[in-house]
């Protein structure tokens, strides 16, 4: 049987998170290869591959989970998705837009934008499929303190992890509030 480490994925603890868009806005930039001065100044468009939700009153940044068993790269009709050391790897020269991908995927965090640049030949529409890439290409490999998120947030409320780091956070704080409540027994 071989044994495959699990992918990182970015975490985000919706206790810390203040709803700024922080890592919103640094996502679209690092992906649009500018900064935000050159962006307004020049009209860009700001394409992030995370997006804080607000449900009731938890705010949090969603981004793909990298899941082991990606349904977006099952459906994917034209191989564009795959696992790729360590992460769900999508290869946009071969994405055809079609929109599989983000009905399948569980956390809505696949977007196909349009990247047409004019109106086109009437056949043919350029959009292609968009979600986190843990800034891979940016940063030349998975480098959790360089995610431009991760670098952003101004609470630290994001991180990139792996599972064992996941475990490990989820044990700490359980153990955190057994410590809290024993801490309130004994007063
Ligand atoms: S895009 Fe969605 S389905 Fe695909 S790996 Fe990410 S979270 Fe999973
Ligand atoms: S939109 Fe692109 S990446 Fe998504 S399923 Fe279709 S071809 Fe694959």
């Amino acid at each position: 049987m071989s044994d495959q480490k699990e992918n990182y994925f970015i975490y985000a603890d919706p206790q810390k998170c203040l709803g700024c868009k922080s890592c919103e806005l640094a996502c679209g930039l690092v992906h649009a290869e500018t900064d935000l001065f050159t962006a307004v100044l020049e009209g860009y468009k700001i394409r992030p591959r995370n997006r804080v939700v607000q449900a009731e009153n938890v705010k949090v940044p969603l981004q793909c989970r990298q899941c082991e068993d990606a349904p977006c790269a099952q459906v994917c009709p034209s191989g564009a998705i795959g696992q790729r050391d360590g992460m769900v790897f999508l290869n946009r020269d071969l994405c055809i837009g079609c929109k599989s991908c983000a009905m399948v995927c569980p956390y809505g965090a696949i977007r196909v934008r349009s990247e047409a640049q004019g109106k086109g030949d009437g056949r043919i529409k350029r959009a292609k499929a968009l979600k986190c890439d843990l800034c891979v290409e940016a940063n030349g490999g998975i480098d959790g303190e360089a995610c431009a998120c991760v670098k952003a947030c101004p609470t630290k409320a994001i991180a990139l992890v792996d599972y064992e780091d996941l475990i490990q956070r989820s044990m700490e704080a359980r153990a955190k509030e057994i410590a809290a409540v024993a801490s309130g027994r004994e007063k």
